[in-house]
C-alpha cells in the first residue's frame, strides 16, 4: 500500500493549538526581522527550532546581512521569495540564493558562513527554518542540497497552488532528500476562498506560517492572517481556507527528535558541555572538521 494513502483521514482534522505572531528581532549585523518562533517556544515545534521571516519593507536595512558566522547541530533552511542572498563558507562553498530557490544546509559538525541579503529591483524576502538534528546526527559532515526555483515542482488545481520544496503533496515530490526530521516543506498560494488539504503522519508537528493575505485552519475555523504562526495539534488531515483576498502560507511538517535541547547562538547540541567543546573549539580554530 502506498504510505502516503494511509495518511488521509478526513474525519482526523487537526486541530489549531496556537497562533503567535510573529515577533521583532535583530539578528546578524543589526538586521530587523521578525520571528515566527524560536528559542521560548521550546520544545513545542520538535524538530523545527526557528523560523525567521525576512520579507523587507526596506532592503537597505539587510544590507549589513549576517557576516561570518558558526552552526553546529542543526539544518539550516533558506527559502527566498525575492531578491537574492550571497553565501560564503569555511569550507570554500560558495553561491547565490535566488528568488524561489531554496539552500538546505546540514551544518552537522560544523560550518562558518556568511549570508548577505542582496535586493533585486528593491525587493528581497524570504524565510529561514532551523531544523534540528538528533544527537546520533548532529556531528556529521556538513552537506548543501541547493535547488533553484526552476527544481522545485509545481501542484496545480482550481485556486491552489503547491510549491513541494520537501516532502510530497498530492503525489508531487520536493527535491529536498535525505533529512533526519523526514521534513515536508510545502509554499502554499490559495485564490480567495480556495481550501487546502494536506495528509499528515498523526504524530508529525505541524504549522503554517501565514505570509500574505487570511483566512481559517482547521476544524474550528481559526482566523489568521500575515506574519501569524499557527501550530497544529495530532491528526492525519490539515485543511486550511482562503479569506476573499487569498492566502499564502508556508507549511512545514517533520517527525519530532524528543531529546533535550542545549542552544547557544547558532549552536544546538543537547548538553552544556558539548556547547563548551563548540566554543572551545572557535576560539582555537578546531570547529571545522569535515570537508562540505
Ligand atoms: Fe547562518
Amino acid at each position: 500500500m502506498d504510505s502516503h494513502d494511509t495518511r488521509a483521514d478526513m474525519t482526523d482534522e487537526r486541530r489549531v493549538l496556537e497562533v503567535l505572531p510573529a515577533r521583532p528581532v535583530r539578528e546578524g549585523a543589526g538586521v530587523r526581522l521578525r520571528r515566527g518562533f524560536g528559542e521560548p517556544e521550546l520544545p513545542r515545534f520538535d524538530p523545527f527550532l526557528m523560523l525567521d521571516d525576512f520579507r523587507a519593507d526596506h532592503p537597505k536595512d539587510y544590507l549589513a546581512g549576517f557576516p561570518f558566522h558558526p552552526h553546529r547541530g542543526i539544518e539550516t533552511v533558506t527559502y527566498m521569495l525575492e531578491g537574492v542572498i550571497a553565501h560564503d563558507d569555511s569550507l570554500g562553498h560558495h553561491g547565490i540564493i535566488g528568488a524561489g530557490a531554496v539552500q538546505w544546509m546540514t551544518a552537522g559538525s560544523g560550518i562558518v558562513h556568511q549570508e548577505m541579503p542582496r535586493p533585486v529591483e528593491g525587493r528581497m524576502g524570504g524565510f529561514q527554518l532551523w531544523v534540528n538534528l538528533p544527537a546520533a546526527r548532529k556531528m556529521i559532515n556538513p552537506r548543501y542540497q541547493e535547488y533553484g526555483a526552476g527544481a522545485i515542482p509545481m501542484y496545480r488545481e482550481d485556486g491552489v497552488m503547491v510549491r513541494v520544496v520537501a516532502g510530497r503533496h498530492a503525489g508531487v515530490r520536493g527535491p529536498v532528500n535525505g533529512i533526519v526530521a523526514e521534513p515536508t516543506l510545502l509554499d502554499v498560494r490559495l485564490a480567495g476562498g480556495a481550501t487546502f488539504e494536506h495528509p499528515t503522519f498523526s504524530d508529525e508537528t505541524a504549522f503554517a506560517y501565514i505570509y500574505g493575505g487570511d483566512g481559517t485552519l482547521g476544524p474550528d475555523h481559526v482566523f489568521v492572517s500575515d506574519a501569524q504562526v499557527a501550530r497544529f495539534g495530532e491528526g492525519r488531515l490539515v485543511r486550511a481556507r482562503a479569506g476573499e483576498g487569498g492566502m499564502r502560507f508556508l507549511f512545514a511538517a517533520g517527525r519530532p527528535i524528543g531529546e533535550p535541547v542545549a542552544w547557544k547562538g547558532p549552536v544546538v547540541m543537547n548538553t552544556a558541555e558539548e556547547l563548551s567543546e563548540a566554543f572551545w573549539e572557535l576560539r582555537d580554530g578546531t570547529f571545522v572538521k569535515g570537508a562540505g
